[in-house]
């Protein structure tokens, strides 16, 4: 078996809570409680939930925003925690990120030819026609022409913003690029042309995606492999045509009988979902998702389901299809 670029190994961060003027820890929010992943190369995996699931915490563990409470980060079989010097800024240049607001991540005092020569700088060695030249590329690849080379981000839209927070992340010729809830804050219009294009250069340059979302409609347009969390945990994890077609999980069948029907290949009732999601300080024990579940059974508030396969790609985490 090869290896996976990356892999996320029983990944656990918790939050303290402090309180009072020395910070006394009362306890902790546990955004991420034991989640486990690969990437392949060229792999779109997408991961989704509701807002406070913790993909986005993922996200930042990933990107080293954050310091793991526990578990292991692989890229190429290398653990990250432990990467230092060139081995480390390799590690970040080959890990990009888009955010949802492109506005917040472009620095509104510099242009756009500033804004994609800063990180290439300090990576490339070029000349200064070749920079030039080499930012033109970029901008060309995301659909944009040289006239923006000299524009600021407040005489971009919300689709043009985007294209030059996209052109930055494949400035240094990354391998994976996590897509934080990339078209999410754009018309309906431009969103399928943001994904038109990330597709386009998924295929181009061999790019892994993970992409973050609460969005499902667009999570079948580009994801070979979907991964649901909820409070923290993997419920269910499938090709993405195992989890479109024949979604397992109590949760995973009310996420997705909310997309809108152009999207599905069947029309499925919408299953409303109870309530709110508990609170990740203190999650209730058992299966997490038992206190808004149709189908709890008295096991579900006892004891945390085991992982049940359904075939070498499709497992869901759920005592319904417990065998009795
Ligand atoms: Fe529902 Fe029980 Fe399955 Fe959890 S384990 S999703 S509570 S049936």
């Amino acid at each position: 078996m090869s290896t996976p670029l990356l892999r996320i190994k029983d990944l656990k961060k918790y939050f303290p809570i402090k309180v009072g003027l020395l910070g006394k820890v009362v306890g902790y929010v546990k955004a991420v409680d034991g989640v486990s992943f690969d990437i392949d190369l060229g792999e779109v995996v997408s991961i989704v939930g509701e807002s406070g699931s913790g993909k986005t915490t993922i996200a930042k563990c990933i990107l080293l925003l954050e310091r793991l409470t526990y578990g292991k980060i692989l890229y190429n079989g290398e653990d990250v925690t432990l990467l230092r010097a060139e081995k480390l800024r390799e590690y970040r240049r080959s890990i990009q990120a888009v955010f949802q607001n492109p506005f917040l991540s472009l620095d509104p005092r510099m242009n756009v030819f500033d804004i994609l020569a800063e990180p290439v700088k300090i990576n490339m060695k070029l000349s200064r026609e070749e920079l030039y030249e080499y930012i033109s590329s970029l901008l060309n690849m995301v659909g944009l022409d040289r006239s923006f080379l000299d524009k600021y981000p407040h005489e971009l839209s919300g689709g043009q913003a985007q294209r030059v927070a996209i052109a930055r992340a494949i400035s240094l010729k990354p391998r994976l690029i996590i897509l934080d809830e990339p078209t999410s804050a754009l018309d309906v219009s431009v969103q399928a042309q943001i994904l038109n294009l990330l597709a386009d250069l998924k295929n181009e340059l061999n790019l892994s995606y993970l992409l973050i979302t609460h969005d499902l409609s667009i999570v079948k347009y580009i994801s070979d492999r979907i991964i649901v969390v909820y409070l923290g945990r993997i419920m269910e994890e499938g090709l993405s045509e195992e989890i479109l077609d024949k979604p397992l999980h109590p949760y995973t069948q009310t996420l997705f009988s909310a997309i809108p029907d152009p999207y599905t290949r069947s029309s499925r009732e919408r299953i409303i979902l109870r309530g709110e999601p508990p609170s990740p300080i203190n999650p209730p024990p058992g299966c997490r998702f038992h206190t808004r579940c149709p189908y709890v059974m008295e096991v579900c508030k006892r004891q945390e389901p085991d992982e049940i396969r359904f075939s070498s790609t499709h497992k869901v985490y759920c005592w319904l299809y417990v065998e009795k």
